[in-house]
């Protein structure tokens, strides 16, 4: 069984993340998306709500599994038998930053990380820009899901109160 784990915050799941995740779905046994649950950083969704979306999101790959994880990936990897990270790479700009952390994570853990191209259509996309555009009244509506859409949707209606 080849288990690889495509890790992230997804505040909210994007289609661009979908992509990858369903890419990845067709190179491994087993995928496992796992959602970040650490609570240092703000998010607008919480842990147990972007693990909804995300399992929604991922209903129609029936070999992947939505998991949430806090602490270290590469401890969550051996916990859980992952042999490989992988990430989208949208742009050069995303290059530095993630070999650094593919690096580290080999350094820490016997894991190999897989960096799959981004789709065209999706190397903008981006949780916090979708965020900032809806915020101001953007059409993100081709960019999520419409259920995601709608929860984000409804969230930013009860944060202006
Ligand atoms: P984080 O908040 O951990 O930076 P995200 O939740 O935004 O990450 O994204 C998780 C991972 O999904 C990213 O590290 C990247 O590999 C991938 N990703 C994000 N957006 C896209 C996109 N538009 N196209 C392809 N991959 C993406």
């Amino acid at each position: 069984m080849r288990r690889a784990v495509c890790p992230g915050s997804f505040d909210p799941v994007t289609n661009g993340h979908i992509d990858i995740v369903s890419r990845a779905s067709l190179l491994f046994d087993e995928v496992v998306v796992a959602v970040g649950v650490n609570k240092s950083k703000s998010r607008l969704f919480s842990a147990e709500e972007r693990i909804e979306m995300l399992t929604r999101a991922c209903e129609g790959f029936p070999n992947v599994r939505v998991d949430g994880f806090s602490g270290l990936l590469t401890t969550f990897c051996q916990d859980n038998d992952v042999i490989a990270i992988v990430k989208g790479l949208r742009a050069v700009s995303d290059f530095d930053y993630e070999l650094q952390m593919a690096q580290m994570n080999s350094s820490l853990a016997e894991i190999e990380t897989v960096f799959v191209p981004t789709s065209p259509e999706y190397s903008f996309l981006a949780s916090s820009l979708v965020k900032e555009v809806a915020m101001f009244g953007g059409d993100v509506s081709g960019l999520i899901p419409d259920f995601v859409n709608e929860a984000l949707t409804t969230r930013l209606a009860e944060q202006r109160g």
